[in-house]
């Protein structure tokens, strides 16, 4: 592609929903210089960007691409809705797909993994930001006040099941044999690794050897992970009525335990869990009551910890002929307290609220196949071990004349794609902020905001938008509509890199900003002493 033609692909695909956003917060739009970048297209992609740019409904696609910001595989939709007026029953407007340019609805395809649809998934990251960061500060319609209540930050991760190359800080992966150990393993292959492994080495997570690696064990601890977190959250609850001296049925009328969490793969294919934990006051109808005297983020912390190091699940056998296991977290736990939000002088201060939000929503966005090397030895290895086990699972099924599905592992081999991994990435108790539905419904009041705003060429009050986030907002107008799906993505692979790389380009603004945002932060309060190991990522509008 020339760079002509490049120029004109800039100055041709709008960028819509950004300039809305970047609206909403007050500044202005994007200024022009940054080209549309395209990358290499073979021949009959090109020559269908072009199509799509000398194409008559070219605004018409580039503002239908916009409305969906530009998501890679959006769900194209035939049929009509009509927005009424509830207490008159009067019809306000209609729309119908057979009237629009294009003839079909585009919606977002609403994908959360980045390497499916990175429009989508940045959404989703967003939206997840905020969800964790409101239970963090409050906002959105959560009280302030939970900024308040004790916080912890803990990582669960799973045990050891062989030795594995990994980065050491920069130093040797591993320089010397323990005593008492040989310097070979009975596969003949060396224990120790002098290499100095860098980010991106695809050694990383790798077992030094692949016949020492305990490959039954890992697929039963990633299997009952969910499990071993279920029972870390009951530990945890036991450990506080001890705590308060009183009985466990009784904790909630004085405090009630709160989380967001994600689980990340590490390099190794195995899952960790990553988990903001709140001490809330006692059960209340509106929630979020706050934590009684005596509490405080470093109380929790220990019992978190406690609670963390005692779990223990008996895993049933894999088949006939297996032992049973019993499954703890690895003894790398930790659990720290979270600076109250109002309060800046504390000194356990190591991560800031925002921080630990954008934290947990970049990892929400990750799969199993976006962190880990699934055409590794080692992730073959897994899948090997999961279709031998399931093998063994349905010949002991047919001799015990037992449905496979009734066997603990029997849909194992469902998993095997995330490595034996069944749980949700990213989860959350009832209380511990707003649900993503709310957002995405409190989105779609502000988009018709905005839409009624530009149709009838007023002034957007801001003050309007405050009811957008009440939940109890009641509903003046109903949206009727009938549709049928009618496919999904772009016509043309030409618009699928249209879309995409108008979508690459306002993720680079936005991380442009928010670079010079950090950067301005940075300038106005430097303060020293102040601990940051994780870094600043997935900001509010990333
Ligand atoms: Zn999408
Ligand atoms: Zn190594
Ligand atoms: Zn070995």
């Amino acid at each position: 592609m020339t760079r002509a033609t490049r120029d004109r692909v800039w100055d041709a695909v709008p960028l819509r929903a950004a300039e809305h956003s970047f609206e909403r917060l007050g500044e202005p739009p994007i200024a022009g210089g940054r080209l549309l970048d395209l990358g290499n297209l073979d021949a009959a992609t090109e020559a269908q960007v072009l199509a799509r740019l000398l194409s008559r409904d070219f605004d018409a696609w580039s503002e239908a691409a916009a409305r969906v910001g530009h998501c890679a595989r959006p769900v194209r939709l035939h049929g009509h809705s009509d927005t009424v007026d509830t207490r008159t029953g009067e019809v306000l407007s209609s729309f119908s797909s057979v009237e629009s340019p294009l003839g079909v609805l585009h919606v977002r395809c609403g994908n959360r993994r980045a390497t499916e649809c990175s429009s989508c998934s940045r959404l989703y990251a967003a939206d997840t930001f905020h969800l964790i960061r409101a239970g963090v500060t409050g906002g959105k319609g959560v009280p302030e006040q939970v900024g308040e209540n004790p916080l912890v930050f803990a990582t669960l991760t799973a045990p050891s099941f062989g030795l594995v190359h990994g980065i050491r800080g920069g130093r040797t992966c591993r320089p010397f044999t323990p005593q008492g150990q040989d310097r070979t393993c009975e596969h003949g292959r060396p224990t120790v690794c002098h290499a100095r492994h860098g980010e991106g080495d695809e050694l990383l997570g790798q077992p030094r050897c692949r016949d020492c690696y305990d490959y039954a064990s890992h697929l039963v601890w990633q299997w009952w992970a969910p499990e071993l977190w279920r029972r870390f959250t009951i530990d945890l609850r036991r450990a506080l009525a001890k705590r308060f001296g009183v009985p466990e049925s009784r904790l909630g009328e004085l405090v009630t335990v709160q989380y967001a969490k994600v689980a990340e793969y590490q390099l190794r294919g195995i899952v960790h869990f990553h988990a903001l934990i709140r001490l809330d006051g006692p059960k209340t109808d509106a929630g979020f009551a706050s934590a009684p005297a005596g509490t405080s983020a470093a109380l929790l912390a220990t019992l978190v910890e406690q609670a963390a190091a005692g779990v223990a699940f008996d895993a049933p056998p894999l088949h006939e002929g297996d032992v049973v296991r019993r499954l703890r977290f690895g003894t790398q736990l930790d659990a720290r307290p979270i600076a109250i939000a109002r309060r800046t002088d504390d000194p356990d201060r190591a991560l800031t609220p925002e921080q630990v939000a954008g934290y947990l929503a970049k990892y929400a966005t990750k799969s199993a196949t976006d962190s880990t090397n699934t055409d590794s030895p080692h992730a073959r290895r897994l899948r090997a071990t999961i279709v031998a086990v399931t093998e063994r699972i349905h010949a002991d099924a047919r001799a015990d004349d037992m449905p496979v599905r009734e066997h603990p592992y029997g849909l194992l081999f469902k998993w095997r794609h995330m490595l034996g991994f069944r749980g949700h990435f990213s989860t959350k108790s009832r209380r511990y902020s707003m649900t993503l539905g709310q957002l995405r419904r409190r989105r779609v009041r502000y988009e018709r905001a905005l839409a009624a705003a530009h149709r009838e060429g007023r002034t957007l009050d801001v003050r309007d938008l405050d009811d957008l986030l009440q939940d109890d907002t009641e509903e003046t107008t109903l949206v009727i509509g009938h549709w049928t799906y009618a496919g999904t993505g772009w016509d043309t692979d030409g618009d699928t890199e249209l879309a995409k790389a108008a979508a690459a380009r306002a993720r680079e603004y936005a991380r442009q900003r928010a670079a010079t945002r950090s950067e301005q932060r940075a300038a106005t309060k430097s303060e020293p002493g102040t601990k940051s190991t994780v870094r600043e990522e997935g900001s509010a509008d990333e």
